[in-house]
């Protein structure tokens, strides 16, 4: 059908361009419209350049894979109320401070690794920044170390700030996002970490920050995850945890 119609088109230019009939005629099995007209981007064959490779950024990845005991020397422990082979050691993208993308590692409970890269997919493709992501080993399991590294991680066996009871991170349910820019943060307004103060209010600007109603706290809430900003009392800006607590 495109090639009648083109005979028709060829035709009608030999009709108006009188001087070029004869070279039309010649040339019918090829029929060749007027350059300026759209059609012949579709019927003249002309050598294709290949289009330059897309420099973008790599789009999201993530792996997900059993975690070995000499991964979590130091936040896992005999005792703690979840072995360490109902753990997982995810690998994933991240967006980091520098504008540029990064691979971190999380390690979380088995069953909540689809709510984990759904959100940091999110992230990822938001260009959502993320200051670096470690296991909490990286700092021999101190969480005060790793915060004040403003260091982003899940797991970690160890007990609830302030409380003898399991933290939920002890159950690999629970991750703190950009320490620093999200502090922990008493009822009175304080936080354990100079580096932070000046984080302490909500709402606040700045990069990595986590305020009421942003698309980060929607991203965990769409897969069950409750934002430790929404505490009354004591707000942990940085924390969030699947079904709260
Ligand atoms: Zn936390």
């Amino acid at each position: 059908m495109k090639r009648t119609a083109a005979m028709a088109f060829v035709v009608l230019a030999s009709v108006s361009c009188g001087a070029q009939e004869q070279a039309a005629s010649s040339t019918t099995a090829v029929p060749v419209p007027p350059a300026s007209d759209p059609a012949s981007e579709t019927q003249t064959p002309v050598a294709v350049t290949p289009e330059p490779e897309p420099t973008g950024p790599p789009p999201f990845s993530s792996q997900v894979s059993r975690v070995t005991r000499d991964r979590l020397p130091h936040s896992w422990q005999p005792g703690c109320p979840v072995s360490y082979r109902d753990l997982r050691l995810v690998t994933l993208s991240y967006w980091g401070f520098d504008g540029k993308p990064h691979t971190g590692e999380l390690v979380v409970r088995k069953t909540v690794t689809d709510d984990i890269v759904t959100v940091f997919e999110k992230l990822y493709d938001w260009r959502w920044p993320i200051r670096q992501m470690k296991l909490v080993d990286a700092y021999k399991a101190d969480d005060y170390d790793s915060i004040d590294a403003d260091n982003t991680s899940a797991f970690n066996c160890r007990r609830a700030t302030g409380s003898s009871n399991w933290s939920n991170h002890a159950y690999g349910e629970a991750i703190d996002i950009n320490p620093r820019e999200n502090p922990y943060v008493t009822a009175s307004g304080s936080t354990a970490h100079q580096n932070a103060k000046k984080f302490t209010k909500r709402p606040t600007k700045g990069k990595g920050v986590i305020n009421p109603g942003d698309k980060v706290v929607k991203a965990f809430a769409r897969v069950g995850w409750e934002w430790g900003g929404y505490w009354s009392g004591t707000k942990d800006y940085q924390h969030f945890s699947k079904g709260g607590g």
